[in-house]
This record gives C-alpha cells, structure tokens and sequence, in this order.
C-alpha cells in the first residue's frame, strides 16, 4: 500500500520514554527512517558513529553551517548539534518517512523552517510534529530516580527542565501521554497510520 511520507519530530522531556517508543516505532514501520544528528561532541559510552550521531570535527561542522547543510543546529554545552537537510529530502523523496528524536528548541527551529517552505515541498506536506507528556511530574521523578544513572542534582535540573518544555507542548501539533508504554505507542500508531494513510 502507498502510503504518504511522513516527517515526523518527537520531543519529550528526559524520562518520558521517548527513546523506547521510537525504537518501537522503527520496529513496527519499516518505512520510517530515524535522523541521526551530528554533533561535535566526543563519543560517550557504548556510542557508534554514524549510528547514535555522526560525531564530527568542530571545523567541519563549521563547514557545514557555511554550507547551509544544515535544517536547524545548535549549540549545547559548548558543543554543536545538528540536522542535515539532504537525507530527510532524499528519505522523503524515496517515499519513506524521516522521524527526529530533537528537543522543544530544535523542534521550534524546525517548525520556522517549515513555516518559510512552499505548500508543495514534500517536508512541509509530510510535517507532523507530536510532543510526548509523562502522566505527572511525581511519575516523572520517579522514573528518573528509578533510572539511577543520575544524582540528585542531575535530576532536579532534569525536573526543571521538564516543566519548562511541558509548557511549551502546546506548540505541537499532537500529544500524547506515556502513562502507560503500550498505550502510547498505541496512540502513536494510530496518529501515523491515520496521518499517512495507512487506514
Ligand atoms: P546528548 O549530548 O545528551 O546526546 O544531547 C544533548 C542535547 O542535544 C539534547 O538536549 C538533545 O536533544 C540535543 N540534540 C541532539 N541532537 C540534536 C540536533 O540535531 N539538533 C538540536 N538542536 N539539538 C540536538
């Protein structure tokens, strides 16, 4: 069945489980490829370049920039952070969709540069953007404190942070609540198979 392209961004304060219902995503929807961001930052962990980021010198990046390579970037923490432009094009165009794990700052840079599209480009027809909500800020709390990769302060910061991003769900076009993972990936599914016609 053809289905619409979908370009798709989530954003979700830290703990809402918005990296596990994406890789549910990519499990279930074949056709759904994930962005994967550069960034200058060195490699953390277990981290596979070209995998979890296309990890990147700072002059190249800068390169990048120059080059206008880029759909939206930032700078966090003294390190950059980015979306190329050409692989959601070149997804979009093969007929699959572009999903973007990227916070409420990036998503709103996204949401600009969409605005500033023609009615006819494939990114501006296929653009979705959904915000993922915890059920209560207690639940929140307790799922970061349940993580236990992170001390007390981490989590405060955390916390605060989360407030500051749930104020701004309304600029999305979806929400949808992790109060429970089955059910939001349910909500989930049903959000994309309706928007790109799967049903
Ligand atoms: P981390 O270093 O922990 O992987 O990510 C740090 C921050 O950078 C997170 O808030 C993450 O959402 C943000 N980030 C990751 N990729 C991108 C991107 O492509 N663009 C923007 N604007 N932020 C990003």
């Amino acid at each position: 069945m053809k289905t619409k392209p979908l370009f798709l961004v989530i954003s979700a304060p830290s703990g809402c489980g918005k990296s596990t219902l994406i890789d549910m995503l990519l499990q279930e929807y074949h056709d759904i490829v994930y962005s994967i961001s550069c960034t200058t930052r060195d490699v953390r962990g277990d981290e596979e370049d070209g995998i979890d980021y296309h990890f990147l010198k700072k002059e190249r990046f800068e390169e990048l920039i120059a080059e206008g390579a880029f759909l939206e970037y930032a700078q966090v923490h003294g390190n950059y952070y980015g979306t190329l432009r050409r692989p959601i094009e070149e997804v979009l165009a093969e007929g699959n969709s572009m999903i973007l794990d990227i916070d409420v700052q990036g998503a709103a840079k996204v949401r600009q540069y969409i605005r500033n599209l023609p009615n006819t480009d494939p990114l501006k027809i296929g653009y979705v953007d959904i915000f993922i909500n915890p059920p209560s800020m207690e639940a929140l709390r307790e799922r970061l404190e349940g993580r236990g990769t992170d001390s007390a302060d981490v989590i405060e910061r955390r916390l605060e942070n989360a407030e500051g991003e749930m104020a701004r769900a309304g600029e999305y076009m979806y929400q949808v609540t992790n109060d429970d993972l089955s059910h939001a990936f349910k909500r989930l599914c049903d959000l994309i198979d309706a928007l790109s016609g799967r049903m």
